[in-house]
C-alpha cells in the first residue's frame, strides 16, 4: 500500500453508481446521512449505455416523490397496457382496467441522468472513473473501500455500512467467501438479439409476441428511436446479420391476418443479451449489504431488473435510516429476508414470462400447443390477465 493513500470517512460507502447506488445515495443524503459513491465508469459511458426501459409505478414515485426529478412525467410515456400477440393475433391487456395502475416508458439512461444531476445539485460525493476497487474488513465495525481515482490518487473509505450496488459483474458479491453465500442460478437456452433503430414507433405500447419462430418484443424509446428484440441462440453473432435479415426475422415473428407491419429504419445498435436468473443468499455479509444486480439478476422479459434494484434500495434505505437514528440494527438484520421476498416473486414472474413467451427450438408439438394454451388462458381469464398486470406494473407496497 502506498503511504500516500488518503483516508475518507463517511457513514455509508457505496460501490456502484448505477440506479441502485445513486438512488440510495440520494435518499440517504436527503435524510442527512453522509455517504460516498465510487463508480468505475465515467459519466458519459453510463449515460450512453442502453439498458432497461420500463418503470413500475413505485419506481416512478421514488423518482418524483423522492425529490430526484419529475422528468419521467414530462419526458417519459405512460403506458396503460401491453399487447400479447400469438397466433398472429394481438390481445391487449388493459392495466388500468385490470389493476388501476400503469408503467412508464423511460430509458435507464434518463434515470441515470436524473439521479446524477440530483447528486450534483445536492453536493453529493460521487467519484466516477475509479479503478482497482476493493472492499475489505467486512466483518468489522469499519468496513473499507479502496480505490484509485481518475487522476491516479489512492483512497481508502472508512464507513459504518458498505453497500455493494456494483451490478452483476462487480467486486462486492465476489468478496463474500463462497461458504458464506448461496448462489442460486439457472441459465436459459436462448438470448435476445436487440436492436436500436431510427424509426417511428410501430405501435403505441409494447408488443410481446410469441410465434413458431420464437419470441419478439416490439418496444419504443422515443418518437424517433425504437428498441426491438427477438429470441436468438446464445451463440449468435449480431454482426453476422444484415439489416434486411434482421427486419425480415422480426416481421415474421409478428405477421398475422391483421397485416401488422413494423416501421423500419436504419439500425444503429445491435446487441446480444444472454439470459440468466441468479439470486445470492443472503444479501449480506457482516457490514456489507448487496442491492440490485449485485445480489440478483433476472431475464429481461418481465422488465423487472431496474425496478427490483430500486425496490431493494427502498428497503435498505429504511433500514439504514433506522440504524442511524439510533433504533438499533433490527431493520438492517431483516434487510436480506425482506428484500428477497420481492426478489423471489420477481424471479418467478420473469421466469414465467420467459418460459411462456419463448419457443424452444426443440419444442415438440405438444409443448408448442401447451404454450399457446397457456397464453390463451391468460388473455381469456380476467384473473389470469390481472395476475400478469399486477406483477408487471409492480406489486403494491414495500416488499
Ligand atoms: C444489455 C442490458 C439490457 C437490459 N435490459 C433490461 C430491460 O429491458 N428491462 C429491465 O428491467 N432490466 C434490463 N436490464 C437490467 C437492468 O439494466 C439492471 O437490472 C439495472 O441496471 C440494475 O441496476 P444496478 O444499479 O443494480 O446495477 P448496474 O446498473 O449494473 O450498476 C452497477 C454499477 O456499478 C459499477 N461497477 C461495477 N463494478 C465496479 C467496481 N469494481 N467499482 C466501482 N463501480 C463498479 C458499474 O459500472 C455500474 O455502473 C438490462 C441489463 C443489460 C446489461
Amino acid at each position: 500500500m502506498g503511504a500516500a493513500r488518503t483516508v475518507l470517512k463517511t457513514t455509508v460507502g457505496i460501490v456502484g453508481g448505477g440506479p441502485a447506488g445513486l438512488m440510495l445515495s440520494h435518499l440517504l443524503a436527503s435524510a442527512g446521512i453522509d455517504n460516498i459513491v465510487v463508480e468505475k465508469r465515467d459519466h458519459e459511458a453510463i449515460r450512453t449505455t442502453h439498458r432497461a426501459g420500463i418503470l413500475e409505478h413505485g419506481s416512478v414515485r421514488m423518482l418524483t416523490e423522492g425529490g430526484v426529478s419529475n422528468r419521467v412525467l414530462t419526458h417519459g410515456h405512460r403506458h396503460d397496457g401491453i399487447d400479447l400477440r400469438f397466433g398472429g393475433v394481438s390481445h391487449r391487456l388493459d392495466f388500468q382496467d385490470l389493476v388501476g395502475e400503469s408503467v412508464w416508458l423511460y430509458p435507464q439512461n434518463e434515470v441515470f441522468v436524473d439521479l446524477a444531476a440530483a447528486r450534483d445539485r445536492d453536493g453529493g460525493d460521487v467519484r466516477y472513473a475509479v479503478s482497482g476497487t476493493e472492499v475489505l474488513d467486512l466483518l468489522t465495525g469499519t468496513p473499507k473501500i479502496r480505490f484509485t481515482d481518475a487522476d491516479g490518487a489512492e483512497f481508502e473509505i472508512h464507513c459504518e455500512i458498505l453497500v455493494g450496488a456494483d451490478g452483476s459483474q462487480g467486486v462486492c458479491r465476489r468478496s463474500i467467501p463462497a461458504e458464506h453465500r448461496r448462489d442460486n442460478f439457472i441459465e436459459y437456452p436462448f438470448a435476445w438479439f436487440g436492436i436500436l433503430t431510427e424509426a417511428p414507433p410501430s405501435a403505441p405500447e409494447l408488443i410481446y409476441a410469441n410465434s413458431d419462430r420464437g419470441f419478439a418484443l416490439i418496444s419504443q424509446r422515443s418518437d424517433t428511436v425504437q428498441r426491438m428484440y427477438f429470441q436468438a441462440d446464445p451463440t449468435e453473432d449480431p454482426d453476422a446479420w444484415t439489416e434486411d435479415q434482421i427486419w425480415n426475422e422480426l416481421q415474421q415473428r409478428v405477421d398475422g391476418p391483421d397485416g401488422f407491419e413494423l416501421k423500419r429504419g436504419p439500425i444503429f445498435e445491435k446487441t446480444l443479451l444472454k439470459f440468466r436468473s441468479y439470486v445470492c443468499e443472503p444479501l449480506r455479509y457482516g457490514n456489507l449489504f448487496l442491492a440490485g444486480d449485485a445480489g440478483h439478476t433476472v431475464p429481461p422479459t418481465g422488465a423487472k431488473g431496474l425496478n427490483l434494484a430500486l425496490a431493494d434500495v427502498r428497503v435498505l434505505f429504511e433500514a439504514i435510516e433506522s440504524f442511524c437514528a439510533g433504533n438499533g440494527a433490527g431493520l438492517l438484520d431483516g434487510y436480506s429476508d425482506r428484500a428477497l421476498e420481492r426478489v423471489w416473486r420477481a424471479q418467478n414472474f420473469s421466469y414465467w414470462m420467459t418460459s411462456m413467451l419463448h419457443t424452444r427450438t426443440d419444442a415438440s408439438d405438444f409443448e408448442r400447443k401447451r404454450a399457446l394454451g397457456e397464453l390463451a388462458g391468460v388473455v381469456a381469464s380476467r384473473h389470469g390477465s390481472a395476475y400478469l398486470a399486477e406483477a408487471y406494473t409492480g406489486w403494491p407496497g414495500n416488499p
